[in-house]
This record gives structure tokens, C-alpha cells and sequence, in this order.
């Protein structure tokens, strides 16, 4: 495995802090949409293999998270530099990225209304301030005037070995002049620290092996981009590296599909139980967890489609060559 991390010179070190994953705006739309079969993604894998009753409070009775702040902001961050891709290389300046904080969020409001009682009006100024902060450190870590996405937001939904339906969520792609493969993700948080970095490369793998499994060709390149502390995480993994990941998933997907069968999810205290929302229904709190609804819907195998919303192969082109 090759991986290494870069850090913006402009950027001063602080403290860490946990990683801040953007909101999951699915949960937040009022509409009631059908029940997608079960898939795993890197949160649920990670969620199983951390607490099994804690995958099964989020994969099988969906209980609501209350959002956060931090997480609307990731969200925002997110939105702003997906719209950034979509305009004129000349316009992709620190300076006018920044000014569309304001708009984007007027947007996600009228999008998802509960969110503006996430951020109390006083402190508003300063919270889109600090959103725009995170932008400005984007552009200290990329030159977006240099290339073009081949896709930016979009779902995958895949089936590899055994029928295991797999599903992610990426935030870009790039394509280069000589087919190389990039995919790119975005953290509002900082970067992990030791104990957190395998769950991060966990996460890089997974989105490897999809778009190996998607495209036939290994990403030469995986990036993640730490944007409270201007670090990215690079990684170019290898053929036989990704094969050995996928008979993990395969076996992680048996575990589950054995607790799915049983209704056995047994609770695995740890340091992660702090984060938890849902103690109160955890019996190491002392609560009783809701009566198991049975097995959700999954797919059968062969019919998961190869991706949902992902970019036809080759229709763009990256202008520069990926630094490896
Ligand atoms: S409180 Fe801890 S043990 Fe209980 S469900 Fe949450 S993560 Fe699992």
C-alpha cells in the first residue's frame, strides 16, 4: 500500500478533532420516499464493525439523528465547491468561491428549513465565516483553474464478489489525459490522528474498490481533503490490495447478513459510545432497544444496478497529470 499525506504550507497545526461527516440530507427531506434495499457503505461498515446494535439502530430501524451544526456545514462546504466545478475555470478563485457561502446556504435552508434552527442567529456571522474559512483552505491544497472533474456528487451503487450490493457516495472524480483514475473526498474536519486513520483509509479503499469493480481500472489515485487543517491523505492502491479489501467486505456482508437473519446485533461498548445518540435505548445505558421489525428489504444478488448516477466512462478530460 502507498499512501502519503500532504499539508498546505499556509495552514498553522492546531489541535484535532473528530471527523465531521456532512449531514445526511435524505433523512431530512419531509417526503416520504420508498425503502431502498439494504447496501453497504463505508458509514454502515464502519458502524457494524464498531457496534453491531449500533448498525442496527441506523441500517435496520432507521432511528433519526438529530443534525448538527458542524455537519450542516460540511454539507454547505460541500455544495459550494460542487457548484464551483460547474463554472468557468476563471471564476474558480478563492474570492468568489467564498461569496457564494451566503447564497448556498440561503438555498440549503429553503431546501431543508429545520436546519436553520441549527445556528443560532447571533452566532451566524461567525458560522458562515468559518464556512468560507474552509473554503479559502480548499484552494490552498488544489488549483481547481487547472482541471475539470470528470463528476463531482454522485451515487454508486455496485455489486461485487458474491452479489454483495455495495453503495457510496463520492465526491469527485477526475479523469487524466492518460486514463488515470482520481477519486476525491472531502473532510470539513482535520485530519485523524493515528487511532482514527485507519477508519480513513478504510473509507478510501471502499470508494477504490467500487470504481475498480465499476470501471475496470484501479484509481491511480485516492485523495482525501482535510479542510480544517488544510491536509490531504493520498493513496494509490494496488490491484491485489483491492481484492484482498473486497473478500473483507464479503465477509463483513456474511456477519451482517447472519445478525440481519438472528436479530442478534449485540451491543460493543467503547470510546465511540460518547458520539452515540442513541444510549438511551442501548442496554449498557440501561435502556431496551425497540422490537426487532425483522429482516429489511435486500437485493438479490444480479440486480443491483452497476451505478446509479455515476459518469458515463471517458467523457471528460483532467488537464494535469495526477502528482503521485
Ligand atoms: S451506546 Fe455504545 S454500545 Fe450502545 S449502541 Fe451506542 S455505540 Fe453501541
Amino acid at each position: 500500500m502507498t499512501y502519503r499525506w500532504v499539508m498546505s504550507t499556509s495552514i498553522a497545526a492546531e489541535s484535532p478533532a473528530p471527523e465531521v461527516e456532512a449531514l445526511d440530507t435524505a433523512a431530512l427531506d419531509t417526503a416520504v420516499v420508498p425503502r431502498r434495499p439494504l447496501a453497504l457503505s463505508p458509514s454502515r461498515a464502519s458502524d457494524f464493525k464498531t457496534c453491531p446494535l449500533l448498525y442496527r439502530f441506523r441500517a435496520v430501524d432507521r432511528l433519526s439523528e438529530p443534525p448538527s451544526a458542524p455537519a450542516a456545514r460540511g454539507t454547505l462546504v460541500h455544495s459550494v465547491l460542487e457548484q464551483m466545478f460547474g463554472r468557468p475555470a476563471e471564476q474558480r478563485t478563492p474570492e468568489f468561491t467564498a461569496t457564494q457561502v451566503g447564497p448556498a446556504w440561503e438555498q440549503l435552508a429553503v431546501d431543508f428549513p429545520d436546519l436553520l434552527d441549527l445556528v443560532p442567529a447571533a452566532d451566524m456571522t461567525a458560522w458562515l465565516s468559518s464556512a468560507q474559512q474552509l473554503v479559502r483552505t480548499y484552494f490552498t491544497l488544489e488549483d481547481p483553474r487547472r482541471f475539470d472533474p470528470e463528476a463531482c456528487e454522485f451515487a454508486v451503487e455496485i455489486e461485487v464478489a458474491g452479489g454483495v450490493p455495495l453503495r457510496g457516495f463520492l465526491d469527485r472524480l477526475d479523469l487524466a489525459p492518460n486514463g488515470q483514475l482520481r477519486v476525491v473526498d472531502y473532510k470539513t474536519g482535520r485530519a485523524p490522528g493515528p487511532d482514527f486513520e485507519a477508519r480513513a483509509l478504510y473509507q478510501l479503499k471502499f470508494y477504490a474498490l467500487m470504481i475498480y469493480r465499476l470501471r475496470g481500472i484501479v484509481p491511480a489515485q485516492l485523495k482525501l481533503i482535510y479542510l480544517a487543517d488544510g491536509m490531504s491523505l493520498q493513496y494509490a492502491p494496488a490491484e491485489s490490495e483491492l481484492v484482498s479489501f473486497e473478500n473483507g467486505v464479503v465477509a463483513l456482508w456474511a456477519a451482517i447478513t447472519r445478525a440481519l437473519d438472528t436479530g442478534d446485533f449485540p451491543p460493543r461498548p467503547s470510546g465511540m459510545c460518547q458520539y452515540c445518540a442513541h444510549q438511551a435505548l442501548c442496554p449498557e445505558f440501561g435502556g431496551t432497544p425497540p422490537p426487532y421489525p425483522g429482516v429489511p428489504p435486500r437485493a438479490d444478488p444480479g440486480t443491483t444496478p452497476g451505478a446509479t448516477d455515476a459518469p458515463a466512462p471517458g467523457t471528460v478530460t483532467a488537464e494535469v497529470a495526477f502528482d503521485l
